[in-house]
């Protein structure tokens, strides 16, 4: 067995994105205040780890910011010059058919963005970093919680990655064993289909009751465009093209400086068709006659893609157990009709430091204790949003002809609408075989991508070059695939391995096996991985765990 490190923390956060970030940052700021009254004192250390190299560099959102918690936070951003100073200047939504664009004549209340801000959530996570290292709170970048640490049904912290594995298990010279961080409460806030909480949501049993997560998946690309192209603080929102009516997600494109834009498309990942291609779908996107001319005298400079959990209020998990809450994105604090997670993820992270340091005072930290938090989520504005949205993501179960006058009748009724609550599927299970989807009468080729012209359309290489990933080669794979005969016989049968679509930096490839040119293998490409959790999500017989790799490893998103 390896020798371990033991370190011991209070509080224990895992994951240095805007819900990590704000729960350390509150608990220090409340603790100093508790101390510097008179009386008890209390010595109580918090520390953040964080699987990227630096502090921001795994994160990437839209982003149209609500700034009302990030006031709450740090009710002096604008002077400590947080990164959020594009204001939202004017609205428009328009639906696209493939060659034609329709304005809507009223901006949906959901997206109407007066006083926020379009930001780059990796300038964010940054400059909280900052903010938090001014406090004196540990921060550990390059530290995957790869495990967590129970005694019984208590949480008492996590271990974090082992380095210097080879590609075959083998320990290199360089082996460092992860270290044991021990902790009165540990905190999860690794973002959308955090690996840790996926497995401790089920064994802890917090998902009893409640409906499953549904997923999407953003990819973006930021481009720098000549000046006057898109007014800085214009947010745009589609929907239709290049989605099929079917399928759940829109696009959105905002002036984040004067010569920067931030491009992207949502693709809900309980779509139908078994060749739909996300990646591809946003290249279409760029195509269209609205956005073609943002883009045609620009230069592409990052790319980036991940998962966002969209099932809404009736999807979270109960966020608290023995020694453990779950905030922010890990949870699934996010409002799926307004787009936006970012102010729920700084709001829950606040919450979940107030209710750390009441336990810690009173040297009490079960769930019972840890209650709080889910109380404060349910008397706060968190709770208020998301009951009015609860039913959002559902109501696009057939379709979005049939949601529109659901959404209208949700809007006037407080989130009730026709039927409350609306049962969601998970989303794997709405992907249908191509037999069943494409009746047999096309096949794996009739998906046409449009071909990269490295102007305006790229491949997933050049992206995956883009988003600035790197992992180190000669380690195990962090894609886990439980069967991988399953993926060569019944997944080519049935839908004709959809990873190689779903996954939009080129990891899953069916490559040929032997000489039989009708006989293929599952070849994964893992270094291209951008940690965007769609396979573990969206494959058709969740069979795929995606698993932390060594740390340090990933993209990089700047300004994203
Ligand atoms: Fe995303 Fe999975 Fe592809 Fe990695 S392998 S980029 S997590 S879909």
């Amino acid at each position: 067995m390896a020798e371990r490190d033991v370190l011991e923390t209070d509080v224990l956060v895992v994951g240095g994105g805007p819900a990590g970030l704000a729960a350390a940052i509150r608990f220090k700021d409340l603790l100093d205040a508790h101390n510097a009254k008179a009386g008890s004192k209390l010595e109580a250390s918090v520390m953040v780890v964080e699987k990227a190299a630096e502090f921001g560099a795994h994160n990437l959102s839209g982003a149209v910011l609500d700034p009302v918690s990030l006031q709450e936070l740090c009710p002096d951003f604008d002077a400590k010059n947080a990164p959020v100073s594009t204001r939202v200047t004017g609205d428009r939504v328009y639906f696209l058919t493939e060659n034609r664009s329709f304005r809507l004549p009223i901006v949906p209340p959901p997206l109407q963005n007066h006083g926020n801000r379009i930001i780059s959530l990796n300038q964010l996570v940054k400059w909280l970093a900052g903010e938090a290292e001014k406090r004196g709170i540990d921060l550990l970048a390059g530290f995957p919680g790869a495990e967590v640490l129970y005694e019984g049904d208590r949480v008492v912290g996590v271990r974090t990655g082992d380095k210097g594995i080879d590609k075959h298990g083998n320990k290199k010279g360089n082996f460092e064993a992860g270290v044991d961080l021990r902790a009165k409460i540990t905190i999860l806030a690794e973002g959308a289909r955090g690996s840790l909480t996926k497995s401790l949501v089920p064994r802890l049993g917090l998902d009893k009751g409640r409906h499953p997560q549904v997923y999407s998946i953003g990819i973006k690309e930021l481009w720098e465009v000549p000046k006057g192209t898109l007014p800085r603080g214009e947010v745009i929102h589609t929907a239709g093209f290049p989605l099929e009516e079917d399928t759940f997600g829109g696009g959105f494109i905002y002036g984040f400086t004067d010569t920067l834009v931030s491009i992207g498309l949502v693709v809900g990942l309980d779509y139908k068709d078994p060749l739909l291609d996300p990646h591809g779908l946003f290249q279409r996107m760029k195509q269209h006659p609205l956005v073609k001319p943002l883009l045609e005298k620009g230069t592409m400079v990052r790319y980036g893609a991940r998962t966002i959990g969209e099932g809404g209020w009736y999807s979270i998990p109960r966020p608290y157990a023995d020694g453990v809450m779950l905030i922010g994105e890990a949870a699934g604090y996010l409002n799926p009709a307004r787009l936006k997670g970012v102010h729920l993820a700084l709001k829950t992270g606040m919450q979940a430091a107030e209710t750390a340091l009441e336990a810690l005072l009173a040297d009490d930290t079960s769930a019972a204790k840890l209650k709080a938090f889910d109380d404060r989520v349910r008397s706060s504005y968190v709770k208020d949003e998301l009951w009015k949205t609860r039913n959002f993501h559902a109501a696009f179960k057939n379709g979005l002809w049939f949601a529109l006058p659901q959404l209208g009748l949700q809007e006037i009724t407080g989130g009730h609408g026709l039927e409350d609550p609306l049962e969601p599927s998970a989303g794997y299970a709405e992907m249908q075989t191509l037999a069943r989807y494409w009746g047999g009468g096309l096949g794996k080729d009739s998906f046409e991508r449009p071909k990269a012209d490295g102007k305006l359309t790229f491949d997933r290489l050049t992206d995956v070059y883009n988003s600035g990933t790197k992992h180190d080669e000669d380690q195990p794979a962090h894609l886990h695939v439980a069967d991988p005969n399953i993926c060569e016989t019944r997944c080519k049968e049935e839908f004709g391995n959809p990873c190689e679509r779903f996954c939009p930096a080129a990891v899953y490839e069916m490559v040929p096996k032997g000489d039989d040119p009708k006989q293929e293998r599952l070849q994964i490409n893992f270094s291209n991985c951008v940690h965007c959790k769609t396979c573990d999500v969206m494959d058709p017989y969740q069979i795929i765990t995606w698993v932390t790799p060594e740390g340090g490893g990933g993209p990089r998103y700047d300004d994203l």
